[in-house]
């Protein structure tokens, strides 16, 4: 491969590519970032060419917060012709090259929603020719990824089915549940879908355990636990939706969320505060220090200029606090798609004090 390419919001290119040339520079792989304003991808060219596999784990997209996928690029391709775009990127695949699927897209921005019918249709047509030439292969881990930044220019790449994300543009589909309180229910369902793996999600969420969720109303996020079956404690001043609180499985509290305490440790403390993010991280990092809770997802909200340093800081305190407490906590976050100016952050205490 000759570079990696990462998809992520317009407007986070720039945060995307600082992130991209931090990480690299970590695992010792030489290259330089490069995007441009309102792309909605930012590129790594690598200095000199790295198999596929081995540049996906260094470059690791689970661990990217600004990244919502993460693939390999074998070739960019400019100047395609409107006739027939098929031919010259067929002539680019290696030869002995098979993949398990084959995914056409174009950024998440205007430019390449426009673009979003011909995706589909040239995608059918990839396949197909695919399918002709013996190149799909059921149980292959690779699949093969053609980006159409523009409908003459494509980026050619590769996601490993175990170290990139599952989902086209790397957005899962989620559906709006019909009675649910407010349209963020589903960044909370979302941050769960990506933070979370399957195993852990059935772990972690189990009948009978307790939650809290601080700025709760009108409740989107205190009904995604519900649903899990969750006891929630909902704290806020502002009504919670009535039919949520109907259900029985749900305490409001109409206190400050910044000041509130369990009386007892929960599984579960969600946070979607709107406040500046150094004053959420100090709070979850008590939280987490405390243990008053042992898992966490909260948000950052970053409408400020230096994104990906304020995000860092907040890390940093979050994890000073839990180690002067003689505890240790794993951090995981994502912009994503549901996500605006802010990040999703999901926090687990490792060891006991
Ligand atoms: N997650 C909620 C949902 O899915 O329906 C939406 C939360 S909304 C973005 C933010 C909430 O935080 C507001 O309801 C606001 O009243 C609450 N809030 C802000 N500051 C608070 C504080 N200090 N204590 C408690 N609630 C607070």
């Amino acid at each position: 491969a000759s570079g990696v390419l990462v998809y992520c919001r317009s407007g986070f290119e720039g945060e995307a590519a600082q992130e991209l040339d931090t990480v690299a520079a970590h695992a010792g792989v030489a290259g330089f970032a490069r995007t441009e304003r309102g792309a909605g991808f930012a590129e790594f060219v690598l200095v000199e060419p790295m198999p596929a596999e081995a540049l996906l784990q260094a470059i690791g997209w689970p661990r990217l917060v600004f990244a919502r996928q993460a693939v390999a690029v074998l070739d960019q391709l400019k100047g395609l012709p409107r006739e027939d775009r098929l031919t010259p990127l067929l002539a680019e695949l290696p030869t002995d090259f098979a993949v398990a699927d084959a995914w056409v897209e174009s950024p998440d921005t205007d430019d390449g929603k426009a673009l979003t019918a011909f995706c589909r249709s040239f995608g059918n047509a990839l396949v197909q020719a695919l399918k002709r030439d013996a190149r799909l292969v059921r149980d292959s881990p690779w699949r093969l990824h053609a980006l159409f930044p523009h409908g003459d220019r494509c980026f050619l790449a590769v996601a490993h089915t175990a170290l990139c994300a599952p989902w086209p543009l790397g957005i899962p589909r989620l559906k709006f549940p019909r009675n649910a309180p407010s349209r963020s229910t589903l960044k909370l369902d979302e941050a769960i879908q990506v933070l979370l793996t399957p195993g852990e999600r059935e772990r972690w969420f189990k009948s009978g355990m307790t939650a809290v969720d601080l700025g709760a109303a009108p409740g989107g996020w205190t009904w995604q636990l519900v649903r899990r079956a969750l006891h929630v404690t909902a704290v806020d001043n502002g009504p919670m939706q009535e039919e949520l609180m109907a259900g029985g499985h749900v305490t409001h509290l109409r206190e400050d969320g910044f000041r509130y305490q369990p009386k007892r440790r929960v599984d579960w403390m969600v946070c979607d505060m709107v406040e500046q993010p150094r004053r959420v991280a100090e709070r979850m990092g008590e939280w987490l220090a405390e243990g008053w809770c042992q898992r966490s997802i909260f948000n950052l909200k970053l409408p400020m200029k230096k994104r990906y340093t304020e995000v860092q800081q907040a890390f940093e305190r979050i994890h000073a606090l839990v180690h002067r407490r003689g505890g240790q906590v794993e951090l995981r976050a994502k912009q994503l798609y549901h996500d605006r100016e802010e990040i999703t952050v999901f926090a687990r205490v490792l060891a006991e004090k």
